[in-house]
């Protein structure tokens, strides 16, 4: 059984919130890269979070933002340059074996052997943390019927699915019962269905378990859907928190966005927008133009009057109730950036 630290050390960074499983404070993390001309990446700049127990937690943000870095600083596999972690009270600095036994770690890239089977993957795992004969056998097919690869079982891990593996390296995450699970991207590059079945499994796991899940996602709708509370994370530090409801409550009215036809002035435009007095906290991405209005719906056929009194053409408008692509915006000036699938960080 994993050690637990009930007694939590009175000098705990949430002090006096008992309910805390993960806290990280002031994390910096700089890497040197050589040859590169600006000087080192600074891949964390005073990243914070504190994790309620029980609950899934996400962080959300785009390719470089840190995530990845954050979750090895709080997994043991990473030192920060500064700032401290406790998982359970237990600082990772300072009692990593004791963290490790505590939480299970499911990396961006698959750990799991494809040369091996599927049950041949978990005992291995289990072994690796001292489980032995019937123990870790019977945990295998535990695990392998939970996550839907009794049948699958004896077969090579590199005849699976994309969906099939990373169900496997969860199961490999949860072989020796941790009470905490980290998910780096638990779901990139699935397929919409494999998607699902993974945010169904990750639920099942907090709500129905009582685990405390941190997850990394690039994916708004997955961070909207999963997360009980989310953080944002731009450049290696967090630019809001919260609730999804409560991020996204937060703007108030409409979220109204008008893409202009090439060519147009799009200097003009924000001219004229800005000058329209029910449109405020105005937004340009190229010729992307989004704002907010109390009532999106009665403020556009203004704001059409408006622009085509300029002369400016309108390619496509729409208005819509605020999304955390819109909280994203707000708290960073940019639009979210989502072509990741095919532009993969390096591996580290
Ligand atoms: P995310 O997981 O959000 O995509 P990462 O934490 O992987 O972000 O990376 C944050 C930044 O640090 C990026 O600019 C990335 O290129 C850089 N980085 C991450 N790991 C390394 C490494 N081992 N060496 C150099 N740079 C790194
Ligand atoms: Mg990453």
């Amino acid at each position: 059984m994993p050690e637990t630290s009930t007694a939590k050390p009175r000098a705990s960074l949430a002090v006096g919130a008992t309910n805390v499983a993960i806290a990280a404070e002031g994390l910096v993390k700089t890497y040197a890269v050589r040859g590169r001309k600006s000087g080192p990446v600074r891949a964390l700049d005073g990243l914070s979070i504190t994790v309620g127990r029980g609950t899934i937690f996400g962080l959300l943000g785009p390719n470089g933002a840190g995530k990845s870095t954050t979750i090895k600083i709080l997994t043991t596999l990473a030192r920060p340059d500064a700032g401290s972690a406790e998982i359970e009270g237990v600082d990772v600095l300072k009692r990593p074996d004791q963290v490790r036994r505590m939480i299970g770690v499911v990396a961006q890239h698959s750990g799991s052997d494809p040369m091996a089977t599927g049950r041949e993957n978990l005992i291995l795992q289990g072994h690796l943390f001292g489980m032995r004969g019937p123990e870790v056998k019977a945990r295998a097919d535990e695990l392998l019927a939970r996550f839907g690869l009794t049948d699958a079982a004896n077969r090579l891990v590199k005849t699976y699915s994309g969906g099939m593996q990373r169900r496997l390296d969860v199961a490999l995450g949860l072989v020796h019962q941790p009470e905490i699970l980290f998910l780096d991207e638990p779901t990139t590059g699935l397929d919409p269905e494999a998607r699902t079945a993974m945010w169904q499994e990750i639920n099942r796991l907090a709500t129905g378990d009582g685990m405390t899940v941190l997850l990394t996602t690039h994916y708004m709708e997955e961070a909207d859907r999963l997360a009980d509370r989310l953080a944002i994370v731009d450049h290696g530090t967090v630019v809001a928190e919260g609730s999804p409801d409560a991020l996204k409550g937060d703007l108030r009215g409409d979220a109204v966005h008008l893409d202009l036809p090439s060519g147009a002035d799009v200097t003009r435009a924000t001219a004229v927008l800005e000058g329209l007095p029910h449109v405020r906290d105005l937004r340009v991405t190229g010729r992307a133009l989004s704002a907010r209005s109390d009532d999106g719906a009665s403020a556009v056929p203004g704001i059409l009057a408006a622009l085509e009194r300029a002369g400016i053409g309108v390619a496509a408008v729409t208005v819509a109730r605020p999304s955390l692509d819109d909280v994203y915006l707000r708290h960073t000036g940019h639009r979210y950036a989502t072509n990741l699938d095919e532009n993969e960080e390096p591996q580290s």
